[in-house]
């Protein structure tokens, strides 16, 4: 076992430089009026407390100034969502012209696909996980549906071996190079969401783009939980969302990241709208498209300020701390969590997530193997004030976010997870 787990939770917390950040987060309370311990950040992040008055920003310019609001007021629309590009860019690693913040997830998953997902002559096909998360699935499977091909010709899905629940890199990569030239695409995920296993973004491009595929990225679970380096590890395109670790609320505006190497190419076929239109002629309403160069030229439409508003808050906060910053603190919490299970759970439940750090994030994969089984596990957990998440059949999922959960957190939910686990006498 690791040394962080014979450490008291009390002390860590005292010694954690990042603890003031708690503060600038509503914690969800239990109907006693106690703090819960929230470990879902994987699934929604907490709201940070200026959100409220960065959305009432937005209402009162819209209310004194109406249309006016797009160029004047404390935050003008028109250029509203070009203060999330640096922030951002420094968080996944990229430069600032290669992210925008625009649509949701799965849409922008679609529009990155028509664009590097082109089938032709014997380059068909598109490798993906066994597991993937269905709107990724879906989104793929219809993709190759609109090329006239079909799934069981052009589909390809990596897996774990049997008995085992995470993916071996070195089993991609043979996948990948047995495929060779046939690989249109190759689209995985950062982070996994079920096992929370982190894939290594560069050998796995790197792999991709040795046989001439185009490579593009799930980040869902893997931004502002993970370091990234878009730039340097080449990816063709990423995708991801904000309202897991990102904390800026249900359904919020969704990123994009398109490698600077495809900046300038308008060969690339596109899903085309007015707010990718080079921005300069925007409202020139000009019959023909040229996009602006980098990620903002695969925008649509204006984009939702009041659901923009939320990540001022959350990209501060990250910010202030800073990723690696972070990523001390998750790995601190983590391997903390990961010990305390093992010396008190022991074999009453199987941690999937891989121990290796360079392989996982906040996240830890719990298969319970005891009673009372299943859901009731989840539900006994949420009574006593512990806010994980389940997924059937029989995965726990608990992920402490370094901006906002403390040690002690963490032995308090051990302590009652062990208490939900121990069969009555
Ligand atoms: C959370 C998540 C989604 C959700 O997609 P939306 O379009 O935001 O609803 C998609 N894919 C993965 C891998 C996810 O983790």
């Amino acid at each position: 076992m690791s040394e962080i787990g014979f450490r008291d939770s009390h002390a860590l917390d005292h010694e954690d430089p990042l603890a003031y950040l708690r503060e600038r987060f509503e914690i969800p309370k239990m109907p006693d009026g106690q703090d819960t311990i929230y470990l879902c950040s994987n699934s929604l992040g907490l709201m940070p407390r200026a959100v409220v008055s960065d959305i009432q920003q937005v209402l009162a310019d819209w209310a004194q100034r109406g249309v006016q609001g797009h160029h004047s007021g404390v935050q003008p629309w028109l250029p509203y969502h070009h203060q999330f590009a640096s922030p951002l860019a420094t968080l996944v690693g990229a430069n600032a012209s290669e992210v925008v913040v625009m649509n949701t997830l799965t849409v922008n998953l679609h529009l990155m696909m028509t664009s590097f997902y082109r089938p032709h002559d014997a380059r068909k096909k598109i490798l993906i996980e066994r597991g993937a998360f269905s709107s990724d699935r879906y989104a793929v499977m219809s993709q190759i549906a609109c090329h006239g091909l079909r799934p069981a010709d052009v589909l390809i899905e990596v897996a774990p071996r049997p008995g085992e629940d995470t993916l071996r890199r070195d089993d991609v990569i043979d996948v990948i190079e047995r495929q060779g030239s046939t690989l249109a695409l190759i689209l995985l995920p950062g982070v996994q969401y079920l096992t929370g296993q982190c894939l290594d973004i560069r050998e796995l491009t790197r792999a991709g783009h040795r046989h001439g595929a185009k490579v593009g990225w799930d980040l869902a679970h893997a931004v502002g939980n993970v370091p990234l380096s878009l730039h340097d590890d080449g990816p063709d395109f990423a995708v991801w969302c904000h309202y897991k670790y990102l904390c800026a609320g249900p359904g919020a505006v969704a990123g994009c990241f398109v490698h600077e190497r495809h900046a300038e190419d308008t060969s690339l076929p596109r899903l085309a709208g007015w707010w990718g239109q080079e921005e300069r002629h925007r409202f020139e309403m000009l019959p023909s498209f040229q996009p602006t160069a980098g990620a903002d030229g695969w925008q649509l439409s204006n984009p939702p300020i009041l659901s923009l508003a939320p990540l001022i808050a959350s990209l501060d906060a990250f910010g202030a701390a800073g990723m690696s910053a972070l990523r001390r603190k998750s790995l601190a919490l983590t391997g903390f969590l990961r010990a305390r299970l093992e010396t008190r759970l022991g074999d009453r439940i199987q941690i999937v997530t891989p121990s290796d750090s360079a392989e996982h994030g906040c996240q830890l994969s719990l298969r319970i193997r005891s009673t009372p089984a299943g859901r009731r596990v989840q539900e006994a957990l949420g009574s006593a004030g512990v806010i994980g998440d389940w997924r059937e059949p029989d995965i726990l999922r608990l992920a402490p976010a370094p901006l906002y959960n403390r040690f002690a957190d963490i032995d308090r939910a051990v302590t009652i997870l062990e208490h939900v686990l121990t069969p009555n006498e």
